[in-house]
């Protein structure tokens, strides 16, 4: 057969059998509450589309007029001549929305976040990252060349015994919101340890971004930290801004370095100018439009309420991520497909994504979803959840 084929075909048969492969779903519509796989409409619990802007007129709109006057393809990186007015204009903007000097954009939150440790860390330096952080902060950790510790998920207390220990340059870095769990990070304590431990203070609030604080900054915001407390902010474009893509906030020293070092950044096409001009649409809908970041939480509210009376195992989440502990990868696949037979795409997160033994549903709540569609939901769960 050949060592690669055995190796592939090896690693697929152990992943059926263990109840952990993945398949995709091929939508047949736009991102929104309702849509369509396989012919057949379903609610949609599971994008990160959080405050229902992917399909938004305004956003289409925008981005369609920009896509007549620019082309669709940037043509290069940023350093040759990739870099329009529209990618301009959307690194000042989110600079100044989160209070910071500069931003860059980045082409994915994945290639931002190994750009940013990669560039920042070097040989002798320390990095310190809770263990539930999101795979690419996990990933440029490691890949940096500095030396990588996980500490205790949320533990400020673990994460100060082992700064204390540890001598030169140090990075501390979290998810504001994280992605599986739904918990938030505990920012201002982390903000405070980190400055009494001359310490630098990175967070990823993808899943903040737009939705938290009262602007919808984000989990900073929440936090009521400012730039200084966090030299290192970075989010991303497509869940709350509904657009594609990620930004580093900052100093003007720290995004001329990464502008300079970063290799994800330089080495790359830069995003269609297109989808800067959504993303700038979306981060003004943001600011004009804070009833969908209220509509959002009371949803949540109204989920929690609901499931905690149906007795179903919820997490520790005030988020739009509303995961429900299943512990079996298994019984989280059989609930996702019951769920589906009844109408419902929600997503079962399996190893290696969390830990194993924890596998859940993660339902997701947008602002574009009605309070009925998440009394359908709790209504369906109720009946799908007890075991046979
Ligand atoms: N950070 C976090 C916390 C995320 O959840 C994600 C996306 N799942 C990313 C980074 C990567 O962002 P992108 O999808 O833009 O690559």
């Amino acid at each position: 057969m050949g060592v690669f084929p055995e190796r592939l075909s090896t690693a697929l048969e152990q992943r059926r059998d263990a109840g952990l492969y993945r398949q995709r779903l091929i939508l047949e519509s736009a991102q929104g509450p309702l849509v369509q796989v396989g012919g057949r409409q379903y609610l949609n619990f599971c994008s990160n589309d959080y405050l229902g802007l992917a399909a938004h007129p305004r956003v289409i709109e925008r981005f369609r007029r920009a896509a007549a006057e620019y082309g669709v393809g940037s043509g290069a990186s940023h350093l040759v001549c990739g870099h329009s007015v529209l990618h301009h204009a959307l690194e000042e903007a989110l600079a100044e929305f989160t209070g910071r000097a500069r931003a860059l954009l980045f082409s994915s939150g994945y290639m931002a976040n190994i750009g940013i440790l990669t560039s920042l860390l070097q040989r002798g330096d320390h990095v310190f990252e809770d263990r539930l952080n999101h795979a690419s902060l996990l990933d440029g950790g490691l890949h940096s060349g500095a030396r990588f510790q996980r500490f205790a998920h949320n533990d400020v207390g673990a994460l100060e015994a082992k700064l204390r220990c540890a001598a030169g340059p140090r990075l501390v870095v979290v998810d504001g919101v994280f992605s599986m769990d739904g918990d938030t990070a505990p920012l201002a304590e982390l903000a405070g340890l980190c400055t009494a431990q001359d310490a630098w203070l990175m967070v990823d609030d993808a899943h903040g971004f737009g939705v938290l604080g009262e602007r919808g900054v984000g989990s900073t915001e929440a936090a009521g930290l400012d730039a200084s407390a966090v030299p290192v902010l970075m989010a991303t474009l497509g869940k709350a801004l509904g657009s594609a893509g990620a930004f580093v906030a900052g100093s003007e020293l720290l995004i001329e370095g990464l502008i300079q070092q970063s290799r994800n950044y330089i080495y790359t096409t830069a995003l269609p100018p297109a989808v800067a001009a959504a993303g700038l649409e979306a981060l003004s809908l943001v600011q004009e439009e804070a009833w969908r970041r209220q509509h959002l939480a009371e949803l949540t509210r109204r989920f929690r309420r609901g499931a905690e009376q149906l007795d179903l195992p919820l997490m520790a989440s005030g988020s739009a991520i509303q995961p429900l502990l299943v512990g079996d990868a298994s019984r989280a696949v059989a609930l996702s497909e019951r769920l589906r037979a009844q109408g419902f795409l929600i997503g079962a997160i399996r190893p290696p994504t969390v830990p194993a033994g924890t596998s859940r549903l993660r339902i997701t709540l947008s602002a574009a979803h009605s309070a009925e569609q998440v009394d359908s939901l709790l209504e369906h769960l109720a009946i799908c959840w007890p075991e046979d």
